[in-house]
């Protein structure tokens, strides 16, 4: 028997943008689990993603900002 009320986190695709990405949620027994989740997937915040995504290829926003304001400010002349 699974624990009530435990996290799980799933492993979504966009239906819009088609980005996969993972929605964590506490889902209690007798929940519809999959309309839950493709309510979630319908949802996702495709600008927001698209964004991140874009910053994380270019490189500008690492993961530690003040790391890469002060690379930025190295780069100024
Ligand atoms: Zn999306």
């Amino acid at each position: 028997m699974a624990k009530r009320g435990s996290a799980r986190a799933v492993r979504l695709n966009c239906p819009k943008c088609f980005s996969a990405f993972t929605v964590v949620a506490y889902l209690s027994q007798g929940i519809a689990a999959n309309d839950y989740w493709k309510a979630r997937a319908e949802e996702h915040d495709c600008a927001a993603h698209e964004k991140m995504l874009t910053s994380a290829r270019s490189g500008d926003a690492s993961k530690n900002p003040l790391k890469a304001s002060k690379a930025a400010a190295r780069g100024k002349k």
